[in-house]
């Protein structure tokens, strides 16, 4: 057995003094226990770092490792626990294994390379038999260690979005940094304090490079920016305008749809999304059976075509001609008397030295959409989180282009 203990204690690459005591092998288990032994007196105390006497020994624990050809392979000691002169009885801590982990830092490492891999971490729960607890807990720790890592260079830009948190009106807010198209940090709800606590997570130093934030017209959101950044602009950008614009069509449509339908007209019916879809992106087929909706001289017709012009706005590069647009927009729009409209340009028109800062920083929250879609998939994934924790868990860990390797 010696022979097995000496190949371990090279595989584990356990460094001195822990040393493989005994390795023992069940075939019918598929399993291999490597049982670990503390060989010296005086132990380091984990929070000063002090050499201290050993006081006693932690009962036995156990961690899962790597497998070893396909079997399950569980590492087993009982910790020194030292008893320093400042900080009392404490217990050491392990080399292979971070506190309170019931797994070893080269398995943690091993699952959360898979995970990164994997679309969903139930695949990853099946293939290694983790249960859902001890996978947000590795995820957890990893995104611990990322974030520990991360540098605090300058964000020019951030970015201030909401997502919504299980059904109903539960919301979290996101901080996004735009140039480098990763998320910052999740908070939950979406107050004025919420979003002092988000942009709290950024430096001082970094909050005083900060030249714009991108965000939607929600009030909190411009308070808090007001109040941690007072030196920044705040931009509205085209990603929440056209979702503004989007929502005022439909409530259109809807109106329009109801009135035909009292008259038994149909036109409007299953139209939905024909409205939602921009010219570019239609197939042949759609804007066909589109153009013929175009034809029926419909409300939604009209305002779709406001919607649409309003896309013109971004493309302008000075900002006398994008002002020159915008009134004559807002004029035509008020003169179309379609009130869900004629209510987001009215928003626009107070807004209006916020939205004309696109011109000088050129940012929007559309940089995200890449982003979104992959919190659309944790959404899905994952539905009905049972705390705010596990889903900014997984925020942090598929999108914040955290390093999260094992040292
Ligand atoms: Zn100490």
């Amino acid at each position: 057995m010696q022979n097995l203990s000496t190949h371990y204690q090279q595989l584990l690459g356990l460094p001195s003094p822990w040393k493989v005591e005994h390795v023992d092998l069940s075939i019918p288990n598929k399993q291999v226990t490597v049982k670990l032994l503390y060989t010296e007196k005086s132990v380091r105390c984990p929070e000063c770092g002090e050499s201290c006497a050993i006081y006693d020994h932690a009962p036995e624990q156990k961690w899962r490792h790597l497998d070893t050809m396909q079997f399950e392979t569980i590492l087993i000691a009982r910790i020194p626990r030292c008893n320093c002169k400042q900080h009392g009885v404490k217990t050491a801590g392990v080399p292979w294994a971070d506190k309170h982990s019931r797994f070893t830092l080269m398995f943690e490492g091993f699952v959360v390379e898979l995970l990164q891999h994997c679309s969903t971490t139930h695949a990853v729960s099946n293939m290694l038999g983790l249960n859902w607890h001890a996978v947000n807990q590795i995820m957890r720790r990893a995104v611990a260690r990322g974030l520990k890592r991360r540098d605090r260079e300058a964000v020019d830009h951030p970015g201030i979005d909401e997502k919504s948190f299980r059904a109903g009106q539960q919301y979290v807010t996101l901080c996004y940094d735009l140039t480098g198209g990763r998320v910052l940090e999740v908070v939950e709800n979406r107050t004025t304090e919420a979003t002092g606590q988000l942009l709290g997570s950024l430096t001082e130093n970094q909050r005083s490079t900060v030249k714009a934030v991108a965000l939607d017209m929600w009030q909190p959101f411009a308070k808090a920016v007001a109040n941690l950044i007072p030196g920044a602009d705040i931009v509205h950008d085209r990603f929440h305008i056209s979702k503004y614009l989007n929502e005022a069509v439909d409530t259109i449509r809807r109106q329009e749809s109801r009135k035909l339908n009292e008259s038994g007209n149909k036109t409007l019916n299953g139209s939905r999304y024909a409205w939602l879809r921009n010219p570019e992106n239609m197939t042949d087929k759609q804007r066909a059976s589109f153009d013929e909706l175009m034809t029926c001289e419909l409300k939604t017709g009209t305002a779709w075509s406001l919607k649409n012009i309003f896309r013109a706005f971004w493309r302008f590069t000075c900002p006398d001609s994008a002002d020159y647009f915008f009134t004559y927009w807002c004029g035509v729009v008020d003169r179309s008397e379609l009130k869900p409209l004629i209510a987001v340009k009215d928003m626009l028109v107070r807004h209006k030295a916020n939205l004309f800062n696109y011109f000088k920083h050129r940012v929007s929250n559309a940089v995200s959409e890449g982003l979104n879609s992959k919190i659309q998939v944790i959404k899905a994934s994952a539905r009905g989180f049972h705390s705010f924790e596990s889903y900014r868990t997984r925020i942090l860990f598929y999108c914040a282009k955290l390093n999260m390797a094992i040292s």
